[in-house]
């Protein structure tokens, strides 16, 4: 019988695509088959409008799967009655793992529903929602290699699972109350108790205490948002004494606090369900949550048993990564009583394992659609598409020493991973290099080069060097503010010529051996150079400069002619110490870093002034009294057309803190000065080059406020800003794979 056959690419495996089609065909009264293969799905089918079938596998394609073509042929399909899901071909390899996604609206009426056999049921999911690359071991994505291995399907979840007709059509951890994992409450000693574990957990947290939690990537501390004791409580435990906890809410109580646009709503119920950032519209909740923030950061229950705690627990509840400070979370229940039994007063406990430890991804609704910060569970193991005009080759790309991500190019498409931590921590280094063998071997990855971060200290760059060494590969060292832009412009498939950059950073080692951070370039994937930058100043301390904003302020201050104003402001600093240290050269390199900068900013308005208890505190408590003043302007600036000295700002703050001027409208004129500076130096760059395209990136475009005003200053040019490839440090691996490929390209 004449037809066709139709293959799809994309993510379609373990996401009800098979079922879908099953369905379709069916209700077009088609014959044929479908089937799983190494490169996704394959179709054959005949007897009917197949114009309108291949239409359709686009446009109603399951909510977790990800369509990137549809390509068909004439073809012979066998003769027989109606249409069949036919057994895996090939190896029957699955070509691409889901990300994990948060309870789907039927799952969730279903353990709502005391008629239904998982009626509280805390691991219900279907081929819509629930865990995929938590519980994954390796690959093919079946149930014997995920964690869900041990537990043996009964009669009517299997029955379930081999009916094309239902949801749970090879869903892999279909499970229910007689065959699936159990939970469970322990008291700090480990001892199991009896009874409604959810129950109990939801009094403990009533009466204030904190309780470990575990989740789906790993263990979360929790306790009520709304008891201050139990935050100052928390914070004492964790030695945690600033930096913003997250919280979980149902959407009602979300917006009891918080006024979300249709945009941050969309996100925060979205499968990904990330940690969304908020402004805050009430003083209801401590502030004790996120000292000194205009935002809070909020996500929604996405596994059914935090729907199970919050129809409950009548509130919204803070749920931070359960860890020792600086430490990946913790995943196993061993481990969990070992180390959070000194911050926890009780565990509520499950028996299914964590195969990989993820965290709560972070995101922030920015002026073109979400900005991940922190690229996390929900958004790995997906992938990107590589810009037109790359080698389609296969490159390990290693990030930096913050926020470490490893990226893999294969296939067209770029593999960025989670975020793992800073490489300053031993456990965070394990898990980098279990990470690398462990992926390398999920995606059959064969590199045929390493590409690394020039600073030849870090350890991912020496992890790096030693892998290409070993391989016998080349390896392809990248600048660092390259990495950033080209990470931008590849995210937005830039090809052409020359693109600006707009690159606002912490700290990176530059071609010329000093410190960048606040830069012009221009170029593309393969090069680009530096046209314009930040006057360069002393990190006066090394290190402790970027710990310490005072010192970036007064090295700022004295360059301004302004030392009796820093004097001043800083009289109970060691000011005259940190001046000889820099006269006599040392420990005090040259940099032209941006985010240095703001903190020398915040530290003149008395924002994390001796010491920033997490990173980027200082620019952070600037955003958010800069928020406060919008429409202020902007802060003088000199320039040669090269260099930008911000000299003029600072003697404008120095007059307008001698005027009374209010702190929040400093701040405004201080942001306003980046805005100007840089977008009039792009501006003038993308003119002088004959480029269209400005790329923004680097760590200060965190700042959303900072991201909305530069992007709004070059209207008219095509601005390619950071999305789900963050602009920290987190995506610099997918930049230095994307550098490394175009360099490989002109080799
Ligand atoms: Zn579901
Ligand atoms: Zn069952
Ligand atoms: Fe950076």
């Amino acid at each position: 019988m004449r037809g066709r056959r139709i293959r799809v690419r994309g993510q379609v495996q373990g996401v009800g695509f098979r079922p879908f089609v099953w369905q379709l065909a069916t209700r077009m009264g088609l014959s044929g088959a479908v089937l799983n293969d190494a490169e996704g799905v394959l179709i054959h089918a005949a007897g009917g409008d197949l114009d309108a079938f291949e239409r359709a596998l686009s446009v109603e394609a399951p909510g977790l799967s990800v369509v990137d073509a549809v390509e068909s042929e004439a073809a012979d399909v066998a003769h027989q009655q109606g249409f069949v899901i036919a057994a895996s071909g090939g190896s029957g390899a699955e070509t691409r793992v889901t990300p994990d996604a948060a309870t789907c609206p039927d799952c969730l009426a279903e353990i709502r529903d005391p008629a239904e056999r998982r009626h509280g049921y805390a691991f219900t999911n279907c081929t819509h929602c629930g865990p995929r690359f938590t519980i994954l071991r390796e690959l093919p994505y079946d149930r014997a290699s995920t964690t869900m291995a041990p537990f043996e399907m009964c009669a009517a979840c299997r029955a379930e699972y081999d009916d094309p007709a239902d949801r749970r059509f090879h869903a892999q951890p279909v499970a229910c109350p007689d065959c699936g994992p159990r939970v469970w409450a322990e008291d700090r000693d480990g001892q199991k108790l009896d009874g409604d574990a959810v129950a109990r957990v939801v009094d403990w947290l009533t009466e204030g205490r904190i309780v470990a939690i575990k989740g789906l990537g790993g263990f979360h501390l929790a306790c009520d948002a709304r008891n201050a004791e139990a935050i100052t409580t928390l914070r004492k435990r964790k030695g945690r004494p600033g930096k913003p906890l997250a919280l979980m809410a149902t959407l009602d109580s979300v917006t009891a606090h918080a006024a979300p646009s249709p945009e941050e709503e969309a996100l925060l119920s979205s499968p990904v369900a990330p940690i969304v950032l908020l402004q805050r519209c009430s003083d209801a909740l401590p502030d004790g949550l996120a000292p000194g923030q205009a935002r809070l950061g909020w996500m929604l229950p996405y596994t059914p048993l935090h729907h199970l705690l919050l129809d409950r627990f009548d509130g919204p509840l803070v749920m931070t990564s359960g860890n020792l400070s600086g430490e990946p979370q913790v995943i196993g229940n061993d481990e969990a009583r070992q180390k959070l039994s000194a911050f926890a007063d009780g565990f509520l406990m499950h028996d299914r394992e964590i195969a990989r430890r993820l965290d709560d991804g972070v995101e922030i609704a920015g002026p073109a659609g979400p900005v991940v910060l922190r690229r996390a569970r929900g958004r790995v193991p997906g992938t990107f598409a590589l810009p037109d005009g790359l080698p389609d080759r296969q490159i390990v790309a290693f990030g930096g020493q913050l926020k470490s991500a490893i990226c893999l190019t294969k296939n067209g498409q770029a593999m960025l991973s989670h975020h793992m931590g800073d490489l300053d921590d031993a456990l965070s280094v394990e898990e980098f290099l279990k990470a690398d063998a462990d992926m390398a071997a999920l995606f059959d990855h064969r590199p045929e080069a390493v590409a690394v971060d020039l600073h030849p200290d870090f350890r991912a760059t020496r992890h790096g060097l030693s892998r290409a060494e070993n391989l016998g590969i080349p390896a392809i060292e990248v600048q660092h503010h390259h990495a950033h832009m080209a990470a931008a412009l590849g995210e937005a498939g830039w090809t052409g010529e020359a693109a600006v950059g707009i690159i606002l950073d912490g700290l990176g080692l530059g071609e010329d051996g000093t410190v960048w951070g606040g830069e012009i370039l221009v170029g593309g994937y393969g090069a680009a150079q530096r046209i314009g930058l930040l006057k360069p100043a002393p990190l006066a301390g090394g290190d402790r400069a970027q710990a310490e904003p005072w010192r970036n302020a007064v090295v700022r201050l004295d360059q301004a002619g302004l030392s009796e104003v820093a004097d001043r402001l800083f009289a109970d600093r060691p000011v005259d110490a940190l001046r000889a240290a820099v006269t006599a050269g040392f420990n005090a390199p040259m940099s032209s870093s941006a985010g240095r900068l703001f903190d020398a900013v915040a530290a003149c308005l008395g924002l994390a002034v001796e010491r920033q208890s997490y990173e980027g505190e200082a620019a952070m408590l600037l955003e958010a009294l800069a928020m406060l003043a919008p429409g202020s302007g902007g802060y003088p600036y000199e320039t040669d057309g090269a260099e930008i000295d911000p000299a003029p700002m600072f003697e404008a703050i120095a007059r307008d803190l001698a005027g009374d001027v209010e702190r929040e409208v400093i701040a405004a004129r201080a942001l306003g000065f980046f805005v100007e500076a840089f977008a009039d130096a792009a501006l003038s760059a993308s003119e002088a080059w004959g480029a269209d395209t400005v790329a923004l990136s680097g760590g200060c475009f965190q700042n959303m406020t900072l991201l909305r005003h530069v992007s709004e200053r070059l209207k008219g040019l095509r601005v390619c800003g950071p999305g789900l490839v963050p602009a920290n440090d987190g995506g610099l691996a997918f930049g230095q794979a994307l550098v490394a490929l175009a360099r490989m390209e002109a080799n």
